[in-house]
């Protein structure tokens, strides 16, 4: 079989993808000021009132070696549809862990911008019982990603179909 007969099978994959997954530690960001300990455990954080266009990230938690990792950590918050953390209760915060495959999944809302940042959402990734990752995930083709001395190019989320974007993680593991 010819690569590109591999490729359309599934069989492979398109050598870009693997430059992105592959090898390199995702980089670390600060953790900025409002993160929470004890996010509830959840896959969704969309709340019954929830305005903000819907978005879902998919994904994997993989090692240096390219390998998944299995029950991953991740836990994630971002601002509201006004650009403000939830620093009472809970909301847009959750964690959730990475399947068998090291896959993730997150359906939340598109968060607003507050002054000075680009639309981000921010997560920690901890392969079990190894150090915790702290980053920032960035919105494909956001206007604002070059305005943010923040933004990073490699932490912006690869575009799918409609509100839909993937990232792999690449962890310690
Ligand atoms: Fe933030």
């Amino acid at each position: 079989m010819k690569r590109r007969d591999l490729l359309a099978a599934g069989l492979l994959l398109p050598l870009e993808s693997l430059a992105q997954t592959c090898g390199v530690i995702t980089p670390r960001q600060t953790e900025g000021p409002f993160f929470k300990t004890d996010s509830p455990k959840r896959i969704s954080l969309l709340e019954a009132e929830s305005r903000g266009p819907r978005f879902l990230v998919t994904g994997t938690v993989l090692s240096a070696q390219c390998k998944p990792v299995p029950n991953a950590l991740l836990d994630f918050w971002h601002s509201d549809e006004e650009g403000a953390y939830d620093n009472r209760g809970f909301r847009y915060r959750g964690h959730q862990f990475a399947d068998a495959q090291g896959r993730f999944r997150l359906e939340t809302i598109v968060p607003a911008e507050y002054p000075g940042r680009t639309r981000h959402i921010h997560v920690k990734v901890q392969a079990p019982g190894k150090r915790i990752l702290t980053t920032q995930l960035y919105f494909p083709g956001d206007p604002g990603n070059p305005r943010d001395g923040l933004y990073r190019r490699e932490l912006e989320m690869k575009k799918g179909k409609g509100e839909e974007a993937s990232f792999d993680f690449v962890v310690e593991a």
